[in-house]
């Protein structure tokens, strides 16, 4: 009897023990699954501020931590600047974008994850603005043998991250967020190199194309128009004459940057070409347009530029504009309608360069004919 009562016994200890093990075994498999939701959502996210706002609140409340921290390494101030130009606008109280390594060394000496109960101090370091932080795990993000950042999530509950746990899921967690970092990263500066002046750091022609493409077609969804401005600067060649081509560059450079700061942030400016500059307004008409170009064309004028001998110069410069209406854009071929657009504006500032310069011309869009119609001379 007593043989039957021990069997009993064990038997209810081993059904015991089973019963918590499946419990552990299918928390551990939705704990992976939630892993890999988290890492396909990382590998999709295609700049740098997507992963970050992922990052820093999603994943927050995807695995119920109460922080998250990241600690970038941004010696160029690269990631900033992808940041600054994004259209997310990111939460930037839990992140930090350092110039030096200093802070990340400290956090992981010898680049150790760390992982308990955080002193003053590292709470201090990592999770500034989050008090109530019981326990944590703090991953180094590295690579090329590069600490390039530090990943800290905080629980209020003090045994969610102890000795006890299995933290090779924490250690794949962290290179999975150091390649996605890296590759936003990379990503987004090969494509802005390849969309930006070098020396006006306005868009080059071929961004301006493209973003003159989805304005055609958000043209056409929203029933708004939009102007398509070109500008150039009046005997420029006579400055690089003059003054040499440093003041010409310098000159170039603070006209970008006048013209950046007169118009709209949803307004587009790109270098054209040499000394040329192309402007999208979306939902100006002819009046708006007009009026715009006649500001910044006496704003320019009135401009006192430096030269790189100290002198002040002034110059002028011509404008043309076009206007594209939503029945326009009533065509299949947007490429042709692109150029007769370009071709319009062109045509408008020769008009004013041929009508003595510092003046703005206007023609309208005219899809049937080849040439546009000369619709207003001398807006003056
Ligand atoms: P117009 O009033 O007819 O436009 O005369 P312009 O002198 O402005 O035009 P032109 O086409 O004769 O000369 C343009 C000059 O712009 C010639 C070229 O050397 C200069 N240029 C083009 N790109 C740059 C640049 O990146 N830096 C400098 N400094 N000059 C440039
Ligand atoms: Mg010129
Ligand atoms: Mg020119």
């Amino acid at each position: 009897m007593d043989d039957i009562n021990k069997l009993a016994v064990e038997n209810r200890e081993l059904k015991r023990l089973v019963h918590l093990m499946q419990n552990k075994a299918t928390r551990n498999e939705a704990l992976l699954h939630n892993f890999f939701e988290a890492e396909l959502l990382m590998l999709s996210c295609s700049s740098l501020a997507e992963l970050l706002n992922y990052l820093l609140n999603d994943f927050r409340q995807h695995f119920k931590l109460c922080a998250v921290g990241l600690v970038l390494f941004d010696p160029e101030e690269t990631a900033q600047e992808l940041l600054d130009s994004s259209s997310i606008t990111l939460d930037q109280s839990h992140l930090r974008l350092l110039p030096t390594q200093q802070l990340l060394r400290e956090i992981h000496p010898e680049n150790r994850l760390f992982y308990g109960q955080p002193d003053s101090r590292l709470k201090q370091q990592v999770f500034e603005h989050s008090p109530v932080i019981n326990s944590c795990a703090i991953l180094p993000l590295i690579r090329e043998n590069c600490l390039i950042g530090s990943l800290s999530l905080g629980s209020m509950d003090p045994d969610r991250y102890n000795q006890f746990l299995s933290y090779d899921y924490l250690s794949h967690l962290s290179s999975v967020v150091a390649v996605c970092i890296e590759n936003c990263i990379r990503r987004e500066t090969l494509q802005r190199l390849s969309s930006i002046d070098a020396l006006t750091k306005t868009l080059n022609r071929r961004a301006f194309n493209l973003q003159l493409m989805r304005e055609l077609k958000r043209s056409s969804r929203t029933d708004a128009p939009f102007a398509c401005m070109l500008v150039d600067i009046d005997h420029f060649k006579r400055i690089n004459d003059s003054f040499g081509h440093l003041t010409g560059d310098r000159v170039l450079r603070a006209v970008a940057e006048l013209l950046k700061e007169l118009v709209r942030d949803t307004d587009t400016v790109a270098r054209y070409g040499g000394e040329e500059f192309a402007i999208l307004l979306p939902g100006c008409d002819h009046s708006d347009a007009l009026q715009v170009a006649e500001n910044l064309r006496q704003k320019l004028h009135a401009y006192p530029f430096e030269t790189h001998q100290g002198t002040v110069l002034n110059l002028s410069a011509s404008f043309g504009f076009t206007i594209c209406e939503p029945k326009d854009i009533a065509t299949e071929d947007m490429n042709g309608l692109m150029e007769q657009l370009i071709h319009a504006a062109d045509q408008a500032l020769y008009q004013s360069k041929e009508r003595g310069r510092n003046q703005t011309h206007f023609l309208t869009l005219n899809p049937k004919s080849s040439t546009p119609l000369i619709a207003e001379a001398d807006q003056r």
